[in-house]
């Protein structure tokens, strides 16, 4: 499984960091980015974090992280 943020949708709202705390980090502004990867837009997800990195994304109130089976 992949992972896509979409930093222009996100709101800061910390949410997806609270759950997912080992996959998601934010800049100083409050916006989301990967933990360890701060310039990257997508990331293999680990499957020891897929099922954190699945609840934050159906939480994100924008839809600001998508989902990929393959990319
Ligand atoms: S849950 Fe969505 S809107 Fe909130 S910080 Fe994460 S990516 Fe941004």
């Amino acid at each position: 499984m992949k992972c896509e943020i979409l930093p222009e949708q996100c709101i800061a709202c910390g949410l997806c960091q609270t759950i997912a705390p080992s996959f998601f980090d934010y800049t100083d502004e409050g916006i989301v980015v990967f933990v360890g990867e701060a310039k990257a837009m997508q990331e293999f997800v680990p499957v020891s974090e897929e099922e954190h990195v699945l609840a934050a994304t159906r939480r994100c109130p924008t839809r600001a992280i998508l989902l990929h089976d393959s990319l």
